[in-house]
């Protein structure tokens, strides 16, 4: 009985053109890889900056594991805070320009840490439609009452902060949209945040490292600061390591730390992750011709594919989604690009709305701008054959 309900379950999933399968990638992550016996150019990763096979950061992995072995051995309340996470929180602090960062293992975990310990019964959480599922999980859990809002929807946001009575109101959004590439508009959320007292948590797992002069992310970009912004970035994308942090003012921080169960009931990362982000931050900063190749690839890519049947959604960041529309079509075109030995991930419901199935094409600094023709070219190859 419960076993065969699971397989009709699964049957269901496959037969709407739903079901994952997942790759077995051979080789590290980057541009050029080995993908189940299959030697492919990838467009796949959130490796935006070319970093999680960076021979610098194995380097500093490896002296990490020398100095403080492999293991945390405890959560962070207990023994497992290490000099080396200090160090790291400290240096993510100065790094967005705020004034204290806090480590949480996953960005997943960050966002159930942020929304549980700041919102609960009687609180609010106003979420755009868009946003990453581990934030509407995060509202989920809290207890406290969830509106959605339409995608970047200033004016109906507005009208919900204003019929608000709740105690505590909690703004989220993601900064960059992971499945449409757009950028949340901050200084309007910011603005609005302001007039009904609202907290304004911005989720920047793909701005961080990417967006802004030196790679401080969102915040740079736009040039916004406000005690009211609490700010999330992972570090197992464009840091090429794994992690994340939330940033902020120092009762925020003190705060997580007393209460967010996503933090206090877990072991600690390794220190040498922490060890390795330590040289993944000089990197970034220091490296800006990472940031200017991507610009480039992403123009190339845009020029590229001007005219083609299906459409670029309109982003200016490494992701580039290509609109396809039905399930199975989506499949299809990402079956036929990988013939020509380019891989790019089909998103689906519910990932996506319905209806809205695309290519989630990512460019990276690790792709060169012959890597990026080989993708309009198949691409373009891949509409005629259809
Ligand atoms: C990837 C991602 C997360 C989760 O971060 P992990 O560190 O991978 O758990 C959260 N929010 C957004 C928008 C993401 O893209």
């Amino acid at each position: 009985m419960l076993f065969s309900d699971l397989a009709s379950e699964l049957a269901a999933l496959d037969a709407r053109g739903l079901k994952r399968h997942r790759r077995i990638l051979e080789t590290p992550q980057g541009a050029h890889v080995v993908v189940d016996g299959s030697e492919v150019v990838a467009f796949c990763s959130n490796d935006y900056l070319g970093l999680a096979s960076d021979s610098r950061l194995t380097a500093a992995a490896r002296e990490g594991a020398a100095r403080y072995g492999v293991g945390a051995g405890a959560s962070h309340l207990i023994l497992g805070h290490s000099v080396a996470h200090h160090a790291l929180e400290e240096a993510l602090a100065q790094f967005v320009n705020l004034p204290r960062a806090l480590l949480f293992s996953t960005g997943y975990m960050a966002n159930l840490g942020i929304v549980t310990t700041l919102a609960g019964r009687g609180d609010v959480v106003f979420a755009d439609k868009l946003n990453h599922a581990s934030l509407n999980d995060a509202a989920l859990l809290s207890r406290a009452g969830f509106r959605r809002y339409p995608h970047g929807d200033l004016a109906v946001l507005e009208k919900l902060l204003a019929a608000s009575t709740a105690r505590r109101k909690l703004v989220v959004s993601d900064a960059v949209f992971s499945m449409d590439g757009d950028i949340a508009p901050v200084s309007g959320l910011l603005r609005l945040c302001e007039r009904h007292d609202a907290w304004l948590v911005l989720d920047d797992a793909h701005g961080f490292g990417v967006l802004g002069a030196t790679g401080g992310g969102v915040l740079q970009h736009f040039g916004v600061a406000s005690g009211r912004i609490i700010y999330m970035a992972t570090l197992g994308k464009a840091a090429g390591v794994f992690g994340a942090f939330v940033a902020g003012e120092p009762e925020l921080i003190e705060m997580l730390v007393q209460r967010a169960r996503p933090y206090i009931y877990t072991t600690a990362t390794p220190p040498l992750l922490a060890h390795a982000l330590l040289a993944s931050l000089e990197i970034i900063a220091a490296e800006s011709w990472r940031r200017e190749l991507l610009a480039r690839l992403i123009h190339q890519l845009k020029q590229g594919l001007t005219g083609l049947r299906w459409r670029l959604m309109p982003s200016a960041t490494a992701i580039q989604p290509l609109v396809i529309g039905a399930n199975d079509e989506a499949l299809r075109v990402s079956a036929a690009l990988a013939a020509h030995g380019v891989l790019v991930p089909a998103i689906r419901p519910p990932t996506v709305p319905q209806g809205s199935a695309r290519l989630r094409i990512s460019l990276s600094a690790a792709h060169s701008e012959q890597d990026a023709a080989q993708l309009v070219e198949a691409l373009r190859e891949v509409e005629k054959e259809s």
